[in-house]
């Protein structure tokens, strides 16, 4: 059996889940469904990263021990799987469980055998907004681009850093042998034509302790503690039991890693460079995804258009969340969400598209059939327009395909009226019914990875021969 490995990045705990991320955690999700689905062994990671400056700061800003700061927010995370419906066995792993620091702690080790580590008195500017030191060249008009209304620290320490001006050459023969590497390919171009031109800089990966002691301790330096990123990163490999479960590690090893658009230095330049370092294969994919904005802006507090998931899963519902975010946000380009736009979609691609097609096939099939249709061929492939886009994570193109399918059951029962015909000739009616029953049935094998609840609530009517006893998607 082939093993699938993926996993999400692991959001930070300084605020409350939101709709960007439910999106990676979603998109992540369909397609650790999808390849169990096709006969995958299959782990799925996601967690929280809970150390570093912002967290620490946090913490004392509502008074809090750090260690409950983050026990809570873990939670509120955690709490995610039943109403994003991810997979029951979904793993999550917290920066701040103890077989995670010991991990980071011998990562550390291995990057400082190969000579990647090393002690420099420095300066740097550092935006607290990223947890991350910014280079020059990574500034517009002296500031981050992604915080512009945050001042930089600036901080002055011994520090240690890591070499990644060591790996310009090697990553960029990497990229060349994997094309594929990162998806969508402009992203991995654009990674190339970076190294290229302004090449890479070490990074400093400590900080010290008497200023922000929280974070996992530098092995053999008590004064130090890691960066918030060195130690997060390694949550890919501990999360599969590295390093003293080698034989858990290598079945799943390497990873498909879904991330932001502003992760991509991290995820693909930086920590490919670190696996390097400590003598391990790179991930198998990296996965960049858009940003979410709403009304053509940022969502923030301030403008008051925050999208919070957990409401529209309390209104609309788990699968509603999922197949909005599956059939109108663009996997890999920045997509506008309202809260009109998904009430608009609710009621066109569910309520009156496939709740009401269930309703309209399951009404002629118990009114005209005397027993449940038999084999309704539950091992049959799921078709190629479908399979073909989420092999290459395009979730938005196979949601489409599947929509059509849909819509075009619609049309088969507009033309063929069954409902007319059995009055007429009862057997050709009849089997007209049972093949839409059937095309029901196979839409629900691609509604599986998507919309598993909608697909499991069919599939039972359909295996018993009854209408749903109230409308799958209420209009609303
Ligand atoms: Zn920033």
């Amino acid at each position: 059996m082939k093993t699938f490995y993926i996993t999400t990045t692991l959001p930070y705990v300084n605020a409350d889940p939101h709709i960007g991320f439910a999106f990676e955690l979603i998109s992540a999700d369909i397609i650790a469904r999808y390849k169990r689905l096709s006969g995958d062994e299959v782990f799925f990671n996601t967690g929280t990263d809970e150390h570093g400056t912002k967290v620490w700061e946090k913490a004392k800003e509502e008074g809090k021990d750090t260690q409950t700061y983050v026990d809570e927010y873990a939670e509120k995370f955690k709490k995610l799987r039943e109403p994003l419906g991810l997979l029951p066995d979904v793993n999550f792993i917290r920066t701040t469980d103890s077989h995670h620091k010991l991990a980071a702690q011998e990562f550390w080790k291995r990057c400082a055998t190969s000579g990647d580590i090393y002690k420099k008195n420095y300066r740097i500017k550092y935006c607290v907004g990223c947890e991350l030191e910014k280079t020059e060249s990574e500034l517009a008009d002296g500031r981050c681009p992604v915080h512009p209304n945050l001042e930089l620290q600036v901080i002055e320490e011994e520090n240690y850093f890591f070499r990644l001006s060591g790996y310009q050459k090697k990553l960029l023969a990497f990229y060349d042998a994997n094309p594929d590497f990162v998806v969508p390919a402009f992203r991995l171009n654009e990674i190339r034509s970076l190294i290229k031109e302004k090449g890479l800089e070490d990074f400093s990966i400590s900080r010290l302790k008497s200023k922000m002691p929280w974070g996992v301790s530098v092995p053999d330096d008590n004064d130090h503690v890691m960066y918030v990123w060195f130690d997060a990163l390694v949550n890919y490999i501990s999360a599969i039991g590295w390093p003293d479960h080698l034989a858990q590690f290598e079945k799943w090893w390497p990873v498909t890693q879904f991330a932001g658009k502003d992760q991509v230095r991290q995820q693909a330049v930086m920590w490919q460079a670190m696996l390097l370092s400590a003598g391990l294969p790179p991930s198998k994919q990296i996965v960049i995804h858009g940003f979410i904005q709403s009304g053509g802006q940022k969502m923030s507090k301030s403008l008051g258009n925050v999208i919070d998931p957990l409401a529209l899963v309390q209104e609309y519902g788990t699968d509603a969340l999922r197949f909005y975010l599956a059939r109108h946000v663009h996997p890999f380009e920045d997509s506008d969400f309202t809260v009109e736009k998904f009430k608009e979609a609710y009621n066109a691609d569910l309520a009156n598209g496939i709740g009401n097609l269930t309703s309209r096939i399951m009404k002629m099939a118990t009114d005209h059939l005397s027993t449940p249709v038999s084999d309704p061929n539950p091992g049959s492939p799921l078709p190629f327009g479908f399979t073909q886009h989420l092999d290459t994570f395009n979730i938005q193109a196979a949601t489409s395909f599947l929509t059509e399918w849909v819509t075009s059951l619609d049309q088969k029962i507009q033309e063929t009226e069954p409902f007319k015909l059995v009055k007429q000739d009862k057997e050709k009616g009849k089997a007209i019914i049972i093949e839409l029953v059937k095309d029901l049935f196979a839409a629900t094998r691609m509604f599986e990875p998507i919309l598993p609840e909608t697909a499991a609530k069919i599939q039972t009517l359909i295996a018993g021969n009854n209408m749903p006893s109230a409308p799958l998607f209420p209009r609303k």
